[in-house]
């Protein structure tokens, strides 16, 4: 059973999970989440996991899966890159039914990405969409000099170019700069997404992961 989580995370778990994990009268409040809310939540739990307090396991995955298995109301989506680094769930210290994670190399959007993030926000109620790239990305990197790559691994680079031309050959800021594109191109190529946005329902942002400290910054 429950043993005394952060107060966020019985907020993100309340509507997933029920009264199970939370007290009626905080039930539901993952839905009432405002876009910054649901961003403060993914920092907060950033912060556990940089201090290794992390919480998303003290509760019973069990009661979890059961809770979860017909519905699910994450509070917020990320589109992160494959890279095995960069574990998602972990990064931000959250559980089953919380976060809604797209993940492809080197991040980027592509129409079958946009069709997953507005199923999640339109759906699904996400708040908070968060395009995370992250250091040393062998995507970006393999794109930036041009390496020749077995079967269809070059058809990534197109969607680094732009990055690619603001950035030099500085990697950082060639990750950071793609993050933000594919952020603006959600923004601008997703006419859900760009409705909700209009109504202050959600919120995209792009964010850089270092991987060797742990931390997430967001870029916007
Ligand atoms: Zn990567």
């Amino acid at each position: 059973m429950l043993r005394a989580p952060a107060a966020g995370l019985v907020a993100a778990f309340a509507a997933a999970a029920g009264a199970e994990f939370a007290t009626p009268a905080r039930a539901g409040a993952q839905t009432e989440l405002t876009p910054d809310a649901a961003l403060k939540e993914l920092l907060a739990g950033n912060q556990r996991f940089m201090r290794g307090r992390m919480t998303a396991l003290d509760v019973d995955l069990k009661i979890l899966k059961r809770k979860t298995a017909d519905q699910q109301k994450p509070f917020a989506a990320v589109l992160s890159c494959a890279d095995s680094r960069v574990p998602v769930e972990f990064i931000f210290d959250q559980s089953i039914g919380q976060i809604f994670v797209c993940r492809v190399a080197g991040n980027v959007i592509t129409s079958e990405i946009i069709a997953s993030l507005e199923y999640g926000a339109a759906v699904l109620g996400t708040k908070a969409i968060v395009v995370l790239g992250h250091a040393n990305c062998g995507a970006v990197k393999a794109a930036m000099q041009g390496k020749a790559a077995p079967g269809q691994i070059s058809t990534l680079y197109r969607y680094f170019q732009p990055a690619l031309d603001q950035a030099g050959s500085n990697l950082e800021l060639a990750i950071k700069s793609n993050a933000k594109i594919q952020s603006e191109l959600l923004r601008k190529g997703s006419t859900v997404v760009a409705d909700l946005v209009k109504k202050n329902l959600i919120k995209v942002t792009a964010a850089y992961y270092d991987i060797a400290l742990g931390g997430v910054t967001l870029l916007e």
